[in-house]
């Protein structure tokens, strides 16, 4: 009796052992995909996530979509482009598949360079609009040197349109090398009944004259909330619930400006923005949003 009582236990014991040993091994040699380094399970297992990331004065947007492909847009400053790359990883990704420069400002372009040359990159997609700066420069050379080539996207282009979720290019219309900021693509990404638009540092110009349709569940708001950023025409057709400011902590602009707040609280936007908010990240099944700020920022290099 006592014997089988042991043997009972001692099965128990190597149950209990082996159940765990499977558990660690699964656990480190298939690192699950998905934003999890929070163990915010609420936010681990929605299909779409998009992080904003806080990078100070400039923007980078990590988007993990329902198929596991991942999308950047943009990576701001040269200084941060290593902790980006660290936070894909964090996130389960050794890949960026859609890379998008939404115009070639440091602020925007400058962690590209280092992206390019240490992540394995799909696509690269810029618009067709040059500036002669080192930054720029740089970023041409490694995306040359790591046989990449630059799809050049304006109004129109489809940078992926599959079952489940669709990326369209809404802007630029026309190119204005004057004027950078008024070039970048802005970009509608879809999903089931929720779509989300990211406006690089376009301004209201460049805003009102998109033909297609701007209406949206999240907005980045363009060029880091600035008095040009948000027109009232804009937000009648666009109609954001949550609005995200890309924005660094006393920045010498004045950024985000005053009215531009005040219009975006008018029209009924829930705003979150990077210097006081952090990472933000945005999840969504296609029928509800959720969101999750104070996620930490990036870091410097
Ligand atoms: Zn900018």
């Amino acid at each position: 009796m006592k014997n089988r009582l042991i043997n009972k236990k001692c099965i128990l014991i190597y149950m209990l052992c082996l159940t765990v040993c499977v558990t660690v091994f699964c656990s480190c040699a298939f690192p699950q995909n998905g934003f999890n380094f929070n163990m915010d399970n609420s936010l681990s297992r929605s299909p779409l996530n998009i992080h904003f990331l806080d990078v100070g004065q400039g923007d980078s947007v990590f988007i993990e979509l329902p198929d596991e492909k991942t999308m950047l847009i943009d990576s701001a400053e040269s200084k941060f482009g290593e902790g980006i790359a660290h936070y894909t990883e964090d996130c389960g990704y050794q890949r960026i598949d859609y890379l998008v420069a939404t115009h070639p400002h440091a602020d925007h372009i400058g962690g590209m360079t280092y992206i390019v040359d240490n992540m394995q990159i799909g696509s690269v997609y810029m618009p067709r609009v040059q500036t002669n700066t080192k930054t720029y420069e740089n970023l041409l050379d490694s995306i040359y040197e790591n046989n990449l080539k630059i799809n050049a996207v304006k109004a129109g282009y489809m940078i992926s349109d599959t079952e489940e979720y669709k990326i369209e290019v809404l802007a630029p219309l026309d190119i204005d090398e004057n004027n950078l900021n008024n070039c970048s693509a802005v970009i509608k990404l879809t999903y089931e009944s929720k779509s989300f638009l990211f406006t690089g540092d376009a301004e209201t110009e460049e805003l009102n004259s998109i033909k297609g349709d701007v209406s949206c569940d999240v907005l980045k708001v363009g060029h880091h909330g600035s008095d040009t950023s948000v027109s009232e025409e804009f937000l009648q057709n666009s109609k954001p619930d949550y609005a995200v400011i890309s924005v660094g902590k006393d920045n010498p602009y004045g950024h985000p400006d005053d009215s531009a707040l005040k219009l975006l609280e008018q029209f009924g936007c829930r705003i979150y923005r990077t210097d006081t908010d952090k990472t933000i990240v945005i999840s969504s099944d296609g029928y509800d949003i959720s969101v999750k700020s104070g996620v930490r920022s990036i870091e410097e290099n």
